[in-house]
């Protein structure tokens, strides 16, 4: 069996990644998401070990020193990070993942990893963002303000990424996610046994 294809979606707070892979997930088989860790507060509804492993600072940075994370950075003031561990044993298992991760920690898992496949997503406009942004009406103003100014940041590293998915309407958004994903399962290397 080969091993399977690791995914990174990388997109603005607002432009709906969670609620894209949430409409991946269910319909497609052999597909995970990995569950990161963070030290930012939980949001209303969000849960301990399903939304994020919710850490204090000093578990974080103990996680840190003992070198489990894949990727680790730091986002408008908390660390955000992504386990190793089920992710490689994930993907020695034949099971695609997805890691739903901001710009800085896409860049470094390209790095260690480079088959890894990076997929930015995007609302239709920037105004649009802005719009989503504050109808979630979960934060400050000023933590929208550095998150709007963080998306303008981001926006400019998405030249490095493999694919731009537009959430224009989810359904759409989601079927753009599912090709790449079926797209990377059909490649060559990895079905060229099925011919011996
Ligand atoms: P939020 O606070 O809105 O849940 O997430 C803020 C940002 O952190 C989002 O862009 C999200 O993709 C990113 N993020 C979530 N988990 C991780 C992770 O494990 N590593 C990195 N580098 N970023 C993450």
């Amino acid at each position: 069996m080969s091993r399977g294809n690791l995914f990174i979606v990388t997109g603005p707070s607002g432009a709906g990644k969670g609620t894209v892979l949430g409409r991946l997930l269910p319909s497609m088989d052999r597909l995970r998401c990995s569950v990161s860790a963070t030290t930012r507060q939980p949001r209303p509804g969000e849960e301990d070990g399903v939304n994020y492993y919710f850490l204090t600072k000093p578990d974080f940075e103990a996680m840190i020193q003992r070198n489990e994370f894949l990727e680790y950075a730091e986002y408008v003031g908390n660390y955000y990070g992504t386990p190793a561990a089920p992710v490689n044993e994930c993907l020695e298992k034949g099971l695609d993942v997805i890691l739903e991760i901001e710009v800085q920690g896409a860049l470094i898992v390209k790095k260690k990893r480079p088959e890894a496949r990076l997929v930015f997503i995007i609302p239709p406009s920037f105004a649009d963002l802005e719009l989503r942004l504050r109808s979630r009406g979960s934060e400050s103003a000023e933590t929208i303000q550095k998150r709007l100014a963080k998306a303008k940041e981001e926006y400019a590293s998405a030249e490095q990424y493999d694919y731009i998915v537009v959430n224009d309407q989810v359904d759409g958004a989601a079927d753009e996610l599912r090709s790449i994903i079926q797209a990377a399962r059909c490649a060559a290397d990895r079905r060229i046994n099925l011919l011996r």
